[in-house]
């Protein structure tokens, strides 16, 4: 599957914001702000399989 710059740039942000929230989990583990953010992450992954797909479907330079 090729995918086009626009799509990289939608995963990255993505990518970058499950680090964030997955590296927030581990250093406040135990912690109420720490099993937000671990909670959080299941829910990002989901909006960015749903954004790519739907990036994906219409793009005309992916596929
Ligand atoms: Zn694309």
């Amino acid at each position: 599957m090729k995918t086009c710059d626009s799509f990289g740039r939608i995963k990255a942000a993505y990518e970058r914001d499950i680090t964030y929230l997955h590296n927030h989990a581990q250093l406040q583990a135990g912690t109420r702000s720490g099993k937000v953010s671990a909670a959080t992450v299941p829910g990002v992954k989901r909006r960015m399989a749903r954004a790519l797909s739907k990036h994906y479907e219409h793009c005309r330079m992916c596929g």
